[in-house]
């Protein structure tokens, strides 16, 4: 596996059977990881109807990773009934700390980012314009702009404590 994406359902707290089908690990409102239909190695050569489409153009090789949460999200002031919790934000970036451990995947823009931003670096793909991650109810301060690299030195800090660095 050569890059992780991370993905907000744009659902509710729970993962449905459908948000399966299209991620191989979600997390839940309470940080519980629950896995999709599809193990990350089936991203390694994308065959039609046994791989996890989560990002247009960019699934090959990609291990999807989304918070259940942000139904109705509209603007950082009007973040709809789901926001992700913070519970649920550390959760996930312990387990992308994790999962970049045991894929040995290293933590940097072009292998760990946001479907936001892998949309913005391939304008030609059906991930132009996503908008997770855009914005981090938890830390609501942290700017567009900044919220994929935000989450990356989450991930490191977790990373290196997971590795007693
Ligand atoms: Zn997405």
């Amino acid at each position: 596996m050569k890059r992780i994406i991370i993905h907000w359902t744009a659902g509710g707290y729970y993962p449905s059977d459908f948000d399966k089908k299209f991620y191989h690990f979600l997390i839940d409102k309470d940080g519980i990881v629950h896995n999709g239909i599809f193990k990350p190695e089936n991203n390694l050569r994308c065959v039609s109807g046994h791989y996890a489409a989560h990002t247009g153009g960019g699934n090959t090789g990609s291990i999807g990773v989304s918070l259940c949460a942000m139904a109705g999200f509209k603007s950082a002031k009007d973040c709809g009934k789901y926001p992700i919790t913070p519970k649920q934000f550390e959760a996930a970036m312990e387990f992308c700390a994790k999962l970049s451990i045991q894929y040995d995947i290293p933590i940097n823009q072009n292998t760990i980012m946001t479907h936001y931003e892998f949309g913005l670096k391939h304008p030609e793909t059906s991930s132009a314009g996503k908008i997770d991650i855009i914005f981090i109810p938890p830390y609501s301060w942290v700017e567009k702009a900044d919220a994929g690299k935000f989450i990356r030195s989450k991930i490191k800090w977790y990373k290196e404590k997971l590795q007693g660095v």
